[in-house]
This record gives C-alpha cells, structure tokens and sequence, in this order.
C-alpha cells in the first residue's frame, strides 16, 4: 500500500521550489554539457584539425588514426566531441558527407560486435540482432559508407574497456580493415580514446607506430587553467555575483592535486545545491568544503589514528579560524592564536613556533590540510592553510569531540 504522503514533506517541497535559487541554468554545469570554447586545448583542436585536414581537402584519400590520452577529467572525451562536432559543421558548408559518431566503448561493454550494431543502425534502424560477426559488420559498415558516399569519424571512448575485453584484435581490425580494400576510397578514421596505453603494448609494431604516430597527450590542469575554465561555467551557470572570485579559486585549489576539469565542476554544482539548501545568497567555501566531503569523505579513521594530540589541536585552531570568517584559508599567525587558545582549553602547554610550524607540515603531508604562499590581500610572505577535504564546522566538531575524550 503506498502511504499518502505527509502534508509536512509536500509542503517543505514546495516551499524549497518556491525559494529563489544562485543558479541560473544548472546544465552547463551537467555532465552532457558540450561547452562551446574549450580554453586551454586549442592547440590540440588545431592539431586534430591538421590530422584531418586531407579528409575535408582529398576526401577518399586518407583516414587519420588518432590516440588521444590523458587522466581522468583531463578533457579527452570534450576535445574529441567538439572537435567531432565542430569538424561536420565545416564539411556541411563545404557540401562533404562527413559523418561523426562518438561511441563510450564502456557503454558496449567493451564489445566491437555491440559498438559496429549501433553504428550501422544509424544507416538502418532495425539492423539485424545476430547472425554477423564483428568482422563481417565492419565490412558492411564499409559497404554502407560506400553506398552513400560518406566518410565516417568514429571515436572509440574508454577503449580501455574494448581492449580489455577483447585483446587487442579488434582494434587492430579496425585500424587495418581498409588495407584489405585497395583501391577503393578510404572512409573510417578513428580516434582513439585510451588512459592506459600500456594496454595497445602487444599489438603488432606496425599497427602501434600508425597510431603512436598521432597521439594526442592531455597534460592534468594546473589551477590557473582550472580557473579559466570554471570561470566560464560560472557565468554561464549562476546568478551574477553569487559565485566570488576567491571561492573559484578555491575549487580550482581543492581539484588541482589531479587536476581533473569533472571534478572541479561536479563540486562546483554540488556547492551551489547546498548553498540553496540552505538558503544562502552566494556561495561559501564551507559549501564547497560540504561539497568535497561528500565526495571525498576525510574524517576517517586511517587518517585521525595518525594524527598527534598537538595536530588535533592546530587543526581544531585551523578549523575555528575558518567557520569564524568562512573564507577559504586563514594565515598561520591566525591559526596559531586559535591553536593556542584551544591549548589552554584543554589544558595543554602551547608548543613553540617551530614545533608548531612541523605539525602544519605533517598535516599537509597527509592532505588534510593544504598550505599556500599569500599573494595578495597580505603584508609581506605568509603560509596560509586550508581545509580542502570537509566542511570547517564538522572537522571542529568531530576534533571536540575526540579531544574530550582524550
Ligand atoms: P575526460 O574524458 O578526460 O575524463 P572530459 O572531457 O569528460 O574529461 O572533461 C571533464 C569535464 O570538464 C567535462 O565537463 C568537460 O566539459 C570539462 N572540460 C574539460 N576540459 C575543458 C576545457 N578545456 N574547457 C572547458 N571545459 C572542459
Ligand atoms: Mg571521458
């Protein structure tokens, strides 16, 4: 029996509807989002550009094959789409029967049979289930394309998947299948998407170097470049002024250690839903740091076993200091204070500044805290600390917690 839903909850869903939002349009921040500029690797879609550049000029004449590689959130599947997207866009102005297709080999478990049925069944929808195999299809998938005078672009995202299930075999298939065709038009390109190139390691020396040939490596985003690109989602995605400057440089910040563009924008939409939760009017580094925490959840207990009675309590100071001005880092100067004052809270001589200076170095080492020279806003150098990982008010109260017990 479905119970009928309280008043109580019907009403607190209307009531947080009614509430207006710092979004503006939460898409850009999605995971579909296909961003119109992609800052930072246009060097790379100029050189894709070239790679292809006989397939727009002599079309028939060559299919590029093409390795893109990089870590997680690096831009690899972006660069491919836009470039994808961008690429059929021209060939249709020039009147060339370009086609893209972007296939997440994951998405296929990893099965060349499964990724060829999808795309022939872009030609026939009610392409036969069975009978074929993987083999076969791609022949037809090359008849077809003759056929209708087409050249394809098909990228093979997280090939790392294909491989793995299938060895090597397919993709070599792939990349030679039109040399058992001379002297008709060529008409497949591939791109390559794979994060482990170890995994292409046993194909044939040929077939490696026709790939390697072309291989496109995604260096991770330092912060600044993080920056650039969040700034743009910002805009696009929440209310004018509801996002400071400084709380983007923090999420480029808490994202930089992988330097992972997903991540960076996952927390950033995160942040603003707690930051509606809430109700706030912009959004606050402790939103982030719940945003983080929900991601990456630090308070466990292979890290707090780990940590001094002394390192709980800078990191309570720490802690204090940043729910108190709830900003994204606080000076050394300000921590110590907070560290001394938690001290005699608990009945513990202070420490002096070098040995204090040693716990900010151990806590850093393991990630909880992070540390940063100031720049501006600061008379002269001074370390400033963070907490990147959890929200500054459950690390206070979870660390008076554990030092009552103590
Ligand atoms: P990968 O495939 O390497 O894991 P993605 O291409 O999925 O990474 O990128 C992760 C996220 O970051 C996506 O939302 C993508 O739109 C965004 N992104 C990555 N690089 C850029 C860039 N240079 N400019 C704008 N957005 C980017
Ligand atoms: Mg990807």
């Amino acid at each position: 029996m479905i119970e009928k839903p309280s008043l109580a909850s019907t009403e607190i869903i209307r009531e947080t509807l009614s509430r207006p939002s710092i979004f503006k349009n939460e898409e850009p921040l999605s995971l579909e989002y296909l961003p119109s500029r992609l800052p930072h690797r246009e060097n790379q879609l100029r050189f894709l550009a070239e790679l292809f550049r006989s397939v727009i000029e002599k079309p028939g004449t060559t299919s590029p094959r093409v390795l893109i590689t990089g870590d997680i959130g690096t831009g690899k599947t972006v660069l491919a789409q836009r470039f994808g997207t961008d690429i059929t866009r021209t060939a249709k102005t020039l009147k060339l029967n370009l086609l893209y297709r972007h296939i997440n080999c994951r998405e296929y478990r990893g099965s060349l049979f499964m990724i060829l049925k999808r795309v022939l069944q872009t030609f026939t929808p009610t392409f036969p289930q069975r009978g074929f195999s993987s083999e076969e299809l791609l022949q037809i998938l090359l008849d077809q394309l003759d056929d209708k005078n087409l050249h394809i672009i098909l990228t093979l995202d997280e090939a790392d998947t294909l491989i793995k299930t299938e060895g090597t075999t397919s993709l070599y298939n792939l990349t030679r299948i039109q040399e058992e065709r001379p002297g008709r038009p060529v008409r497949l390109s591939l791109i390559i998407i794979l994060r482990d190139l170890r995994l292409i390691e046993d194909l044939d020396r040929s077939t490696q170097s026709t790939l390697q040939r072309n291989i496109i490596r995604l260096e991770r985003y330092t912060p600044p470049q993080l920056e650039t690109i969040l700034k743009e989602r910002v805009e696009l995605a929440f209310k004018e002024g509801t996002v400071p400057e400084e709380v983007v440089n923090f999420v480029a910040d808490m994202a930089s250690p992988a330097g992972d563009a997903r991540f960076a924008i996952e927390l950033l939409w995160r942040a603003g839903k707690y930051a509606d939760t809430e109700g706030a009017k912009e959004l606050k580094p402790d939103h982030l740091r719940a945003a983080a925490n929900s991601v990456y959840p630090v308070m466990r207990t292979e890290y707090s076993q780990h940590l001094s009675h002394h390192e709980k309590l800078l990191l309570l100071g720490l802690a204090r200091v940043l729910e108190r001005t709830n900003m994204p880092y606080a000076t050394m100067g300000d921590v110590e204070i907070a560290y001394k004052i938690a001290c005699e809270e608990f009945k513990e001589p202070g420490r002096a500044h070098t040995q204090v200076w040693k716990y900010v170095q151990n806590l850093s080492a393991t990630g909880i805290v992070s540390t940063q020279l100031s720049t501006i806003g600061f008379r002269g150098k001074t370390t400033l600390l963070g907490l990147s990982t959890a929200p500054a008010s459950a690390i206070r109260r979870w660390l008076e917690a554990s030092l009552a017990k103590a």
